[in-house]
């Protein structure tokens, strides 16, 4: 058994392969960095805004790649020193764009749009903050599960089957869609109806894409760690909490809602600001370095940076997890420049974007840069 895999199989090994080859290319992309000269670049999308602007507080020139009528976005804010227009972001792993990416002395810094519309972040070579194979490993619910279950955390039920649903239960996919389609249900009966609904309409293919999870009904509260390899600690950069479709709900009054066909979904829609019970705030910071412990086991070198845990916590104050990503959430926008979590820590002007600027500066003065990019 190795650092990347949990059972030793073919499969792991040639995922070990292709990952120490990558690692390569990699290394050898970097090392021939001006590191006196690195721009920071990102997908203009998600939370670009916030790690533009950080990039440039932390004194780093800057560059967007945008889609073809979304620069706008990024021109008028005048936080990219140069902006790359592409028809599709997947034009991004055409190795062309790489080189002249790479000619620049570009950092990528990964976010939700990488996830979403990549997919394939093995055919990157440009150099990224942060753990790749973490962020696959955050595509795939099972692997989530097995991460958080690792770590200790407590995790809603999971159903294997729609026989099995005995209680509410939320219906969500694969991947980082922001929670579109997805359905609360109570009984096998009404899964198979809301199913076939989202199969008809093209929502959802397949029962196999689907995980049924006991729903939680508590306060969601979204924690914006950021793991400094640097300086070996947890920072809590940010509390927020979604807001989705489902919370209109709310303004149509009951009799209605029953009388009438409303499709909720938990569409993503903005964040708010949290700030949380102190009380409460040991069991985050317990959950953070567990995590971080974990990751170490299961994708060498584990957690770089930014990485987010999204709980509910129940009416007896009990933190469920119910995800996790390995990467820099849009949540964190709402700390731009300070949220009162940075502040303990940093002072005023330190958000995620500034804080993963602030972490390759300091890597690049103590020649640490390999140990942030993966
Ligand atoms: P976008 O660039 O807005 O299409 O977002 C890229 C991915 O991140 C999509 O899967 C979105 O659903 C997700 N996403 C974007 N913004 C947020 C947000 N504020 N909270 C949660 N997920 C988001
Ligand atoms: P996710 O795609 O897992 O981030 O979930 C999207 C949204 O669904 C969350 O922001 C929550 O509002 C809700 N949600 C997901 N899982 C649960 C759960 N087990 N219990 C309660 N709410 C949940």
């Amino acid at each position: 058994m190795h650092a990347l895999g949990v059972r030793s199989n073919d499969k792991t090994f040639m995922h070990f392969f292709t990952l120490s080859a990558m690692r390569e290319k990699i290394l050898k992309v970097i090392r021939g960095y001006d590191l006196e000269e690195v721009v920071i670049g990102t997908l203009g999308s998600h939370s670009a805004l916030n790690i533009l602007r950080g990039a440039k507080d932390e004194g780093f020139k800057t560059l967007c790649i945008c889609r073809k009528g979304e620069e706008i976005v990024y021109e008028c804010f005048g936080i990219a020193d140069e902006i790359v227009s592409v028809s599709d972001f997947l034009e991004i792993l055409n190795p062309r764009i790489q080189e002249k990416l790479i000619e620049k002395n570009v950092i990528l810094i990964p976010h939700g749009s990488f996830n979403a519309y990549l997919k394939d972040l093995d055919r990157l070579i440009i150099p990224f903050f942060g753990n790749r194979e973490l962020m696959i490993w955050e595509t795939d619910r099972e692997k989530q599960r097995m991460w958080l279950e690792m770590s200790g955390l407590k995790m809603p039920k999971k159903f294997e089957k729609p026989e099995e649903i005995d209680r509410i239960s939320i219906v969500k996919y694969h991947g980082a869609m922001g929670g579109r389609g997805y359905f609360l249900t109570s009984d096998k009966n009404d899964f198979y109806k809301k199913f076939k609904y989202l199969v008809e309409r093209g929502v959802i293919r397949d029962i196999r894409d689907v995980e049924i999870q006991e729903y939680i009904v508590g306060a969601n509260v979204y924690f914006s760690f950021f793991y400094s390899p640097i300086f070996d600690r947890v920072e809590l950069i940010t509390i927020d909490r979604r807001y989705e479709v489902i919370d209109g709900l709310g303004r149509v009054p009951a009799e209605i809602q029953l009388s009438s066909d409303i499709e909720v979904t938990y569409t993503v829609i903005a964040n708010f600001p949290v700030v949380l019970r102190e009380s409460l705030l040991s069991k985050a910071f317990k959950a953070a370095r567990s995590v971080v412990d974990t990751s170490r086991r299961i994708a060498h070198p584990g957690l770089i940076g930014p990485f987010c845990l999204e709980t509910v916590f129940d009416d007896k104050a009990e933190m469920y997890v119910f995800e996790i990503s390995a990467r820099i959430v849009a949540g964190t926008n709402v700390g731009i420049p300070n949220s009162p979590y940075s502040y303990l820590m940093w002072g005023e002007n330190m958000y995620m974007g500034r804080r993963i600027a602030k972490e390759i500066k300091i890597a690049i003065e103590k020649g640490r840069i390999e140990d942030v990019i993966y």
